[in-house]
């Protein structure tokens, strides 16, 4: 028997009771004859209870504060966690992630893990113990600050934790049975995918389905880590993401899944004019000021001639800092005006099947029209195609596309064992 590692996400250790039904679980595994190796999120919504509370403290909070204020959230679970197994007659030792050897670079808030040296850990497997590892934190090699690695980021430290420790899977415990067609929170006809490639899941991740964090499947697929995602409130199998189909011969389907995400905003930059190099000026600005963009489009402005419009999305809490950037690069790059409008959403269909059926485009279209969807801005990959809605009209399509694709199952409904939503 070889080690597991074990990832618990927020909703599965809400409260005592869930923290008592986890630890139960863990046992289970070392009885087993494995090495267990757990890590654990924030109980329930702690994370965004301190957001909160920054917030009504400063209304831009110093990374670095901030940052050693989320880790506190981890740092509850893990320790009330190690006691609760000790409690049923088990060894278990609780570490931070810095502790657990998780090395970062140094931008809060979202850092980037560039190395795990995990000898602590080892030492405490190699004496009997459970190790406990709080997720989503590490220490950055220059500075030795702590920081964190953006939302979600518990699915990251768990399979940076097995790749480094050469694990045989790396178990996420979530708040549903595995990864579905769409998020069974929208669609109760949601099916439970048996296996899904990397590629399917990178793609499902980066465009909204949070069951999963996108930097945790890269990792996975670079390291080639087999995810195992699965409830932690029942004992059913769940999904395998992996290179290659396991166990029974499942096959790769034309059409994962349609994913959501209503996280993003959208900026229009209004009456660009239409010259070479003003497009780069512009997202110059942005990417200087550190922000990640997502979709662009490029129109002719309704208002006058000889201009543009260019229109980009990008995470809504990113907002702020780009129009500031712009307002402050709007003497060099001359345009006339910016418009923020945070009351989009964003609809994804995902498959690799869709690089060999010609027709997956128009079905989507039809789909999202015979719902009364309109449609702003459109982007593809080889096996992604996304479109921005009204944020109202998110729920809706999302349905009507799930449906329009034959993907609603004929029995049972999708199961949300716990969590908020949030
Ligand atoms: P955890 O606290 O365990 O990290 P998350 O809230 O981050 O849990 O992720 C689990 C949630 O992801 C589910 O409750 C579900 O609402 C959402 N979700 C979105 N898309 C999917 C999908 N395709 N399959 C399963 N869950 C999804
Ligand atoms: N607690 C952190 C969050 O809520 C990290 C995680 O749960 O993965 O984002
Ligand atoms: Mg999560």
């Amino acid at each position: 028997m070889g080690l597991v590692v074990q990832k618990y996400g927020g909703s599965s250790v809400a409260d005592a009771e869930g923290i008592k039904r986890v630890a139960k679980r863990i046992v289970e595994a070392k009885k087993n004859g494995h090495q267990v190796v757990v890590v654990v999120s924030a109980m329930g919504d702690t994370t965004d209870e301190l957001i909160d509370l920054a917030e009504q403290v400063s209304p831009m909070p110093a990374g670095r504060e901030f940052d050693m204020l989320l880790t506190a959230g981890e740092r509850i679970s893990m320790a009330l966690l190690a006691m609760a197994i000790k409690n049923l007659g088990h060894e278990a030792q609780s570490f931070t992630g810095s502790q657990a050897g998780v090395i970062t670079d140094s931008v809060h808030n979202k850092a980037r893990i560039i190395d795990v040296t995990p000898g602590r850990i080892r030492v405490a497997l190699d004496e009997g113990n459970i190790a406990i590892v709080a997720g989503f934190q590490g220490v950055s090699q220059d500075k030795k600050d702590i920081t964190t690695l953006g939302r979600g980021g518990s699915d990251t430290t768990a399979v940076a934790l097995a790749a480094a420790l050469d694990a045989e899977v790396c178990e996420i415990y979530t708040d549903v049975d595995g990864v579905f067609t769409a998020d069974p929170r929208v669609v109760k006809k949601a099916k439970k995918i048996d296996w899904i490639s990397f590629e399917d899941m990178l793609e499902l991740a980066a465009s909204g389905s949070k069951v999963l964090l996108h930097r945790c499947v890269e990792y996975a697929r670079r390291y080639n880590i087999p995810i195992h995602v699965r409830s932690s409130f029942s004992g059913l199998q769940g999904t395998w993401v992996s290179n290659e189909p396991t166990g029974d011969k499942v096959e790769q389907a034309i059409i994962s899944g349609v994913a959501h995400d209503t996280s993003e905003a959208k900026i229009t930059v209004v009456g660009v004019p239409d010259k070479p190099g003003e497009a780069a000026a512009i997202f110059r600005a942005v990417a200087d000021a550190e922000i990640n963009i997502d979709m662009i489009v490029q129109n002719v402005s309704a208002a006058s001639t000889g201009l543009t419009d260019i229109s980009f999305t990008l995470p809504k809490a990113e907002g702020r800092k780009a129009i500031d950037a712009l307002e402050k690069a709007k003497g060099s790059i001359g345009f006339d005006s910016l418009r923020y409008d945070d009351q989009i959403g964003k609809i994804s269909l995902v498959g690799a099947g869709m690089k060999t059926n010609p027709g997956v485009t128009a079905d989507f279209f039809r789909a999202l029209s015979d719902a009364g969807v309109n449609i702003e801005l459109i982007s593809t990959s080889e096996i992604r195609i996304s479109v921005v809605t009204r944020a109202d009209d998110v729920n809706e399509a999302v349905r009507a596309v799930h449906s329009a694709f034959g993907l609603d199952s004929d029995s049972d409904e999708a199961v949300v064992y716990g969590g908020t939503g949030r």
